[in-house]
C-alpha cells in the first residue's frame, strides 16, 4: 500500500497503529503490504477496531495494536498483537469482504487462481495486468 495511505491510517487510528510510533521487543509493526484497492476495507476495519480499543482499560490498549496487514491466499490478512472476540469477528468480516474487492483497484473482484501470482482477488481489468506492488522493504518503518 502507498506510504501516504499507510500514514493516514496511522494518523487517524493512533491506538491501533501505535506500533508505527513505538518500539516493542516482540510483535513490532511490520507494515501494510496489500494493494491500495483494499484501503477502504482496511480503513473501515481500523475505525471499528479503534473504537473497541478505546473502551478497553488504558493500560491494556497497547495489547490490541496492529502488527501487519497483507494479502494471503487472495484475501486480506490483518494481524494484531492481541484481539478480543469482537475484534476477531470484525477482522473476519473484513477478510471475507476482501474476497469481493479487487486488491489493486478497489472495483468488484473475484478470487482468481489462474495467474502466475497464485490466488489473487482481482477485477476483470486487473486480471493479468502487471501491477507492481511496493516491496515489503519500502513499507514505512517506525521512526524514533
Ligand atoms: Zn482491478
Amino acid at each position: 500500500m502507498k506510504e501516504d495511505l499507510i500514514w493516514a491510517l496511522a494518523f487517524d487510528y493512533p491506538r491501533l497503529y501505535i506500533g508505527t510510533r513505538r518500539r516493542y521487543e516482540s510483535a513490532s509493526f511490520q507494515g501494510i503490504t496489500c494493494g491500495d484497492g483494499w484501503e477502504p476495507i482496511v480503513r473501515w476495519l481500523s475505525a471499528a477496531l479503534e473504537r473497541l480499543i478505546e473502551i478497553e482499560p488504558k493500560d491494556e490498549q497497547e495489547f490490541y495494536r496492529c502488527i501487519e496487514v497483507r494479502e494471503r491466499y487472495g484475501g486480506l490478512e490483518f494481524y494484531m498483537n492481541d484481539a478480543t472476540d469482537e475484534m476477531t469477528k470484525l477482522v473476519k468480516i473484513a477478510t471475507s469482504e476482501s474476497f469481493k474487492v479487487c486488491e489493486f483497484c478497489g472495483q468488484p473482484g473475484v478470487l482468481r487462481q489462474d495467474g502466475r501470482r497464485g490466488a489473487k482477488t482481482l477485477c476483470e481489468g486487473c486480471r493479468g495486468k502487471v501491477v507492481v506492488l511496493p516491496l515489503a522493504m519500502s513499507a514505512p518503518v517506525p521512526h524514533f
